[in-house]
């Protein structure tokens, strides 16, 4: 792969799965040097830590097992990054939790930990990251928001809240940075094979008693016109586009990469 980020550093959370695994295989493989967070297994965070090794130089990235529910956590993150980096020059805020519930049975902790996860997390991440990028004049910062970030769906009050918020959150970072060399975007996928959504598959073809093929066609498909995932290479493909040298003038965007969702 061409080395469009030789010599950058990143700091990818939620990234021990999914997307934000796939976003850290492919940095690397594009030449930065990338520090891992998140939850798992040991053996899962082992084979993450491998996989990222294999796509990069071969040195396996650290890994901060920091709790990104709690603020103190995630700035002593970004200090440990520097650490372990030397400096940050990109940050995906990746890490992200669901859970559906109608609003009226929505239970409060549920609400106080998606908030904290999915949208508070980002805000300190991002505070703590601009000054290092300020100095050095450059940085790119890449917020995996979702087409819910755009639209609502029913049940998922927490999520679509925190969503919305990551986009605001885009837009006005964008603004105050936009004659830095900073660049902050959103990327708003759809239903993207990874374990979180294959949870709520199983979910749905639970409740409704319907095979996982069926639920998974008559619910979260049915909004996606392509009738098809995506998949977590198309994500981590445009995160690669947003931090590389050619994208300084795209900033504030919230680029949907969902089949056509959020255009029906
Ligand atoms: P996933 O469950 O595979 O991965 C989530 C990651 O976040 C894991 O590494 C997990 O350990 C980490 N994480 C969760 N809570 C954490 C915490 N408190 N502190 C630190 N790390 C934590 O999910 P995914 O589908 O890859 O989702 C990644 C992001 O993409 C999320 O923000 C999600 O909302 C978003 N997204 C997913 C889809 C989809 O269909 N899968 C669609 C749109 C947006």
């Amino acid at each position: 792969m061409e080395q469009t980020l030789a010599g950058r550093t990143a700091v990818v959370t939620g990234s021990t799965s999914g997307i934000g695994l796939g976003i850290a295989v492919m940095l690397a493989g594009a030449g930065a040097r990338v520090m891992l967070n998140g939850f798992g297994k040991p053996e899962d965070i082992a084979a993450a830590r491998l996989a990222v090794a294999e796509a990069g130089d071969g040195a396996e990235p650290h890994h901060s097992t920091a709790d990104l529910s709690k603020p103190a956590e995630v700035r002593a993150m970004m200090v440990e990054a520097e650490g372990v980096l030397g400096q940050v020059d990109i940050l995906v805020n990746n890490a992200g939790i669901q859970f559906t519930s109608p609003v009226k049975d929505f239970p409060e902790e549920k609400w106080d930990a998606i908030i904290a996860i999915n949208l508070s997390a980002n805000f300190h991440a991002i505070k703590a990251v601009l000054p290092g990028m300020q100095a050095r004049g450059w940085g790119r910062i890449v917020n995996i928001a979702s087409a819910h970030g755009l639209v609502g769906s029913p049940e998922k009050v927490a999520y679509v809240a925190a969503k919305h918020g990551v986009v605001g959150m885009t837009k006005v970072v964008a603004l105050e940075w936009a004659q830095s060399g900073i660049t902050c975007n959103a990327i708003c996928p759809g239903f993207v094979r990874t374990p979180l959504a294959e949870v709520q598959v199983a979910a749905i073809a639970k409740a409704k008693g319907v095979p996982e093929d069926v639920a998974l066609k008559d619910n979260l498909l049915a909004k996606q016109p392509s009738k098809r995932w995506v998949e977590v290479s198309e994500v981590a493909r445009m995160a690669l586009y947003l931090c590389g040298p050619d994208t300084g003038s795209l900033t504030g965007a919230a680029l949907s990469l969902d089949g056509g969702w959020v255009a029906s």
